[in-house]
């Protein structure tokens, strides 16, 4: 046998091949190349229209470590898909090159080294692998993408998924951690205070003045509540309502899903969204500028059965495929 790996090709619009997942038909699912979804290493293709990235880093969380094992979860998780997305009836890595770039290799000693890091690693891989979805990773890694995001175009709106709203203050001493990054990133201009927006928040605060100073930094919040009076389809026509034409940054903090659907993780609430709910959030945005993405906050050690890695695994492949129509 060959000790070659057999990848699907199909015939590109500039005459060079699109490299796509490991021929599945000719090696087992379980038995691939071990990156995201079966996909080609960027290395192996030079350059690619989308990727995805790890970023193993979990020095920001305030309670249950583990996040750095993130990437290799998701990853491990993704080798169930499939090349055909049915609800968007498209091949997602057929219709342009798409590339798994590997992990930034940053300190977990001292987080704004690792988040300089993190500036120059993405800002490198977004050159040559286009959009990103970054896997996570604790939620701090949302600051520097949306900081490289800024230095290419201008204020960022950001879609926000998540049980918290991330825009808190200092914190033992670090203004930088999984729970201030939209607030950083405010304070500094990055963001377009018109085009921000919460999805999915809940759970118990230390003061209400919380919500007022996130209000003030230009958020918009839909709580988890929401999904039972506004329903589904009225949050979404919000979501596109908000966000507009606007370059649009969507950061999925994975505990956005109750825990009865993503039990891995470090600060989980009850309550939440289900799998189906956020799957069906996201396509909603295919019209919409996405420029970039995360799914963070996966903690395999607390999962059970893979559960919270699948979820998360399949948050990417949507991003992926929005980008591949
Ligand atoms: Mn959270
Ligand atoms: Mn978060």
């Amino acid at each position: 046998m060959s000790l070659d790996i057999p990848y699907v090709r199909t015939p590109g619009p500039d005459g060079r091949d699109i490299t796509g997942q490991v021929d599945f038909s000719q090696v087992p699912r379980f038995a691939g190349p071990g990156t995201f979804a079966g996909l080609p290493r960027l290395s192996d293709v030079g350059e690619s229209a989308a990727g995805v990235i790890g970023i193993p880093f979990d020095s920001g969380v305030t309670y249950r470590p583990g996040a750095r094992f993130g990437p290799e979860g998701i990853r491990s998780a993704s080798h169930l898909i499939r090349p055909h997305h049915v609800e968007l009836d498209s091949f997602p890595f057929a219709k342009h090159q798409v590339a798994d770039v590997g992990n930034l290799a940053v300190t977990p000693f001292g987080i704004e080294h690792a988040i300089d890091a993190m500036v120059s690693g993405l800002t490198a891989a977004r050159e040559r692998a286009g959009k990103l979805v970054i896997l996570g990773g604790d939620h701090t890694v949302a600051y520097p993408s949306i900081k490289t995001l800024f230095d290419k175009h201008g204020p960022i709106s950001v879609l926000h998924f998540d049980a918290h709203i991330d825009t808190f203050g200092t914190y033992f001493g670090a203004s930088t951690h999984h729970g201030t990054p939209f607030r950083r990133a405010a304070e500094e201009g990055l963001l377009d205070p018109e085009g921000c927006m919460h999805i999915g928040i809940r759970g118990s605060l230390y003061d209400h003045q919380d919500l007022s100073d996130d209000r003030a930094l230009g958020f918009q919040t839909v709580h988890a509540s929401e999904f039972l009076t506004t329903g589904l389809h009225g949050i979404a026509d919000q979501m596109r309502a908000r966000l507009g034409d606007r370059p649009v940054y969507v950061s999925v903090d994975i505990d956005v899903l109750d825990p009865a659907f993503a039990p891995g993780t470090g600060t989980p609430e009850p309550g939440g969204l289900s799998s189906r709910e956020l799957l069906f959030l996201i396509r909603s945005l295919a019209p919409l500028n996405v420029v970039g993405a995360d799914v963070v906050e996966v903690a395999p050690s607390y999962d059970h059965a893979n559960v919270t890695s699948l979820a998360a695994a399949h948050v990417a492949y949507e991003f992926l495929s929005i980008w591949g129509l």
